[in-house]
């Protein structure tokens, strides 16, 4: 891949090994191209499947690949194709585009959709997440046409010959983020690497981020499942809030902006709530538009256990300042489609959420819920849960009842 910093272009071959792990024959393959959703932005040059050309149609988001030959279960089939990409300007709203100090770019692959009962793609909604991902290995070769850039990636930087490889694997998304201006600091836990990448005129916050992740990481670490890449790269952006990918989180500008040294603050509290995603969107996946509570509760309620075990002196001030401060109230299992407004949708899935998680392990007793928390994360490593599973598997780590908790919080039962 040949990214052009300064001409904000991407030249792109990519090739994508799929195999059908499913029940059934698959006759066509859909993949999602987030790119095509800008017009102008996306230009496909050619597309092969093992060797020929098969037919295919792209409209809008959507790339439909027709199979010659149905692909039988266990059967496996490489696509490969060429496109450039023209990077469109960044919205305040999405990390995706171009500033004039960094470049982002997210979903900015032609991907698979998962398969459940057909091909799992959701109408983008007006607020919350709607992109659904299967677990997938990412080998991705770079070349910036200028040494002044630095890339913050998701993975490792490797030579390989002329090109810069990172590789990825079991993860959902690959993302990065290239800027001629960028400072990083670096630090570990254990064997991972945690950078934050951040400008000059924020080095306090850029630092006090990485501090952050490494506490962070080294206690969902023991208290979730091992994290699962190799690397974590923080990455400031101008964004309103924080946005979750594998191994990379992007989090606002103005957090850090208004960082005073302290971790009572925007940046500290929701920098570890990206940072949760690793584990809760990144290993364990779940259908971001249907079940957003999956994962958002789940790292809301991770800040709670963040700041219960880092700093312990500060009582309720998380409650207070994160939950209370909002209305929790709301089905905890709204879909992005339904909750009525972005803060009804944060009210019950994020917040409510993590009110519904306290009274579970009230209920179940912090050993039962530990014990239910890494059983989760374990089983669920690299697919995809449900509110039945996670409902499942808390059932087979107590003998709590917590039946009268999914009436009171659950529009759906289970
Ligand atoms: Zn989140």
């Amino acid at each position: 891949m040949l990214f052009d910093y300064a001409g904000r272009q991407l030249a792109v071959d990519e090739t994508v090994r799929y195999t059908n792990r499913l029940g059934a024959s698959l006759t066509e393959i859909l993949f999602i191209v987030e790119a095509n959703r800008v017009a102008n932005s996306f230009s496909l040059e050619t597309l092969f499947l093992e060797g020929g050309t098969p037919n295919y149609e792209l409209n809008g988001h959507r790339l439909t690949v027709f199979l010659p030959q149905p692909l039988a279960p266990g059967e496996s089939v490489s696509l490969s194709m060429r496109y450039r990409l023209a990077i469109p300007p960044k919205h305040i709203d999405h990390p995706h585009g171009y500033l004039g100090y960094q470049v982002n770019l997210t979903d900015w692959y032609p991907f698979i959709a998962p398969y459940e009962n057909g091909w799992v793609l959701h109408d983008p909604p007006v607020y919350g997440e709607h992109l659904v991902y299967d677990s997938a290995d990412f080998e991705v070769n770079l070349q910036v046409n200028d040494e002044n850039v630095t890339v913050a990636a998701p993975a490792p930087e490797e030579p390989n010959g002329e090109w810069t490889r990172y590789r990825l694997y079991g993860a959902r998304t690959f993302v990065f983020s290239a800027s001629d201006r960028f400072v990083m600091s670096e630090s570990a836990v254990g064997s991972v690497v945690i950078r934050s990448y951040y400008f000059s005129w924020n080095e306090g916050a850029g630092i006090g981020m990485l501090d952050t992740a490494v506490r962070a990481v080294g206690l969902f670490d023991v208290k979730f499942a091992p994290y699962p890449y190799e690397s974590l790269s923080v990455v400031v952006t101008d964004l309103t809030d924080g946005k979750e990918y594998d191994g990379l989180v992007f989090l606002a500008s103005e957090f850090y902006n208004s960082y005073g040294g302290s971790a009572r603050s925007e940046m500290v509290s929701i920098g570890v709530h990206e940072i949760a995603h690793q584990w809760w969107f990144g290993l364990v996946g779940n259908d971001q538009a249907l079940e957003p509570w999956l994962d958002e509760a789940m790292c809301v309620y991770s800040e709670r256990l963040y700041y219960e075990y880092i700093y312990p002196n500060y009582g309720d001030w998380w409650w207070n300042y994160r939950v209370y401060h909002y209305s929790p109230s709301g089905w905890v299992d709204t879909s992005v489609y339904e909750a009525g407004g972005f803060l009804p949708y944060v009210n019950s899935a994020y917040m409510n959420g993590a009110v519904f998680l306290e009274e579970m392990r009230v209920q179940m007793g912090d050993e039962d819920f530990f014990a239910f928390l890494k059983d989760y994360a374990t089983r669920f490593s690299h697919d995809r849960a449900t509110g039945g599973d996670f409902f499942t598997v808390a059932r087979e780590n107590t003998d709590a009842n917590i039946n009268y908790l999914i009436g009171t919080y659950f529009k759906g039962g289970e």
